[in-house]
């Protein structure tokens, strides 16, 4: 089939790969000029350990394996530390593989077979599925005609998208964002602390009520962290300075510890990366010859640490489904949703804690918090 995939993060270049080596071509449309590389690490856990075991990865993937929650610690505003994460809380296995968001990305984009292209700096503006056809199933006949805002056309058999939290495809076939998001009540950003890079150090995490800033250190590269929690903001996804602008706004008035030269970091950082902590809860994936995979789906938000995984179960699991179905799409969505849904549920099902420790909402929680990990022993500084 001819299929085309929006987004080239890591659902739509595990979908890639997995299609394109089962003979389809795949054309992957990014908005992006270039692959999206920053981030912080993520993780690999739980069946999503096999998903790239079988897409022949999982050795290279654990070349690259980092276990940097093991040194993160909460500092106070002299730097001290005053508790540490305990890897209990950030890990469910000594199985999970933590990796850098940037090397697994890499490593996707570098197993593209010849049937997969990148198409970067174009995203599709327009979609017209002439819907289901009958009784072979899908197979013959129709299609979807896109328009890209390029001005490019093409006509594809299939349309998945990949394209994250704030997805066109689901916007442009599934109806507004606002009718399925879920704001959790947390804004994250990251930037690069190019100055930090080569010095030595634990990871560090200093809270003031209901905010968090961090410095996070990893094979030579520095990125600073923020989390704050906030009612949900109106802000143009594609405007980095209006949401440099919101983080900056976010921490007014809060001078202490490294806060400011990390707020300069975020600033100066042309990559610069913000979200929200926001669940996507869509009754169905799929309409049509088009179907959602990973955050433009199901995003579990950030704090359940398992969006990447579901990612990549989703790639495998459509894919899978293509190949046993004989291209059979109504059949084969319907069969990739049944297998996704249970792992997207317990995901989403599991995010409060994550929050709750990391943003305490006054001082005195905050102390609370650190007394509280301290007496736990192992997790002690
Ligand atoms: C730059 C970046 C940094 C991140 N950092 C972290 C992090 O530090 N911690 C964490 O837990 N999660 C992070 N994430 C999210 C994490 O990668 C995902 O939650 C998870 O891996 C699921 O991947 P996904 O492919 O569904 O979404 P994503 O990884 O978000 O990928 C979506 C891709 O689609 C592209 N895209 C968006 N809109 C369009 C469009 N209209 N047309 C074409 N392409 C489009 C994006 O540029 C991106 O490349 C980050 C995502 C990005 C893009």
């Amino acid at each position: 089939m001819n299929i085309l995939v929006s987004g080239a993060g890591i659902a739509g270049l595990a979908l890639a790969r997995e299609l394109g080596t089962r003979g389809h071509d795949v054309t992957v449309v990014e908005y992006g000029r270039h692959l999206r590389l920053t981030g912080t690490p993520i993780d690999i856990r739980g069946d999503a350990i096999e998903a790239v075991d079988r897409m022949g990865l999982l050795a290279k993937i654990q070349k690259q394996r980092v276990r940097m929650s093991e040194l993160t610690q909460f500092v106070d505003s002299e730097g001290e530390p005053v508790a540490r994460i305990p890897m209990a809380e950030v890990s469910d296995s000594d199985d999970d593989i933590e990796l850098l968001r940037e090397d697994l990305v890499r490593i996707l984009a570098d197993a593209l077979p010849d049937t997969a292209a990148i198409r970067f700096d174009d995203s599709i503006e327009t979609l017209t599925d002439d819907g289901d056809d009958g009784d072979d199933g899908g197979i013959d006949g129709g299609g979807v005609d896109v328009r890209f805002a390029s001005g490019r056309t093409g006509r594809y058999d299939l349309v998945l998208g990949a394209d994250g939290q704030h997805s066109a495809v689901r916007r442009l076939v599934f109806g507004p964002e606002k009718d399925y998001l879920r704001h959790l009540g947390v804004y994250f950003a990251l930037a690069d602390h190019p100055d930090e890079a080569r010095s030595e150090g634990a990871n560090s995490i200093y809270n003031v009520p209901s905010r968090m800033a961090g410095l996070f250190r990893y094979n030579g590269k520095a990125v600073a962290v923020f989390q704050f929690r906030s009612e949900p903001i109106d802000y143009d996804h594609h405007d980095l300075d209006a949401q440099k602008k919101i983080l900056i706004d976010a921490f007014a008035g809060h001078r202490s510890w490294r806060i400011p030269e990390l707020l300069d970091a975020a600033l100066a950082d042309p990559a610069f990366f913000f979200t929200s902590a926001s669940q996507i809860h869509l009754p169905s994936w799929h309409r049509g010859r088009v179907a959602l995979v990973g955050d433009a789906g199901y995003c579990p938000a950030f704090l359940s640490g398992r969006g990447t995984s579901l990612a990549l179960t989703g790639a495998r699991f459509l894919a899978e489904e293509l190949q046993r179905c004989g291209n059979d799409h109504t059949a084969a969505f319907a069969r990739y949703e049944a297998r996704q849904r249970p792992y997207v549920t317990f995901a989403q099902d599991r995010v409060y804690s994550g929050r709750d420790r990391m943003l305490p909402t006054t001082w005195d929680a905050i102390a609370a918090r650190n007394k509280a990990l301290q007496a736990t022993g192992p997790g002690a500084p």
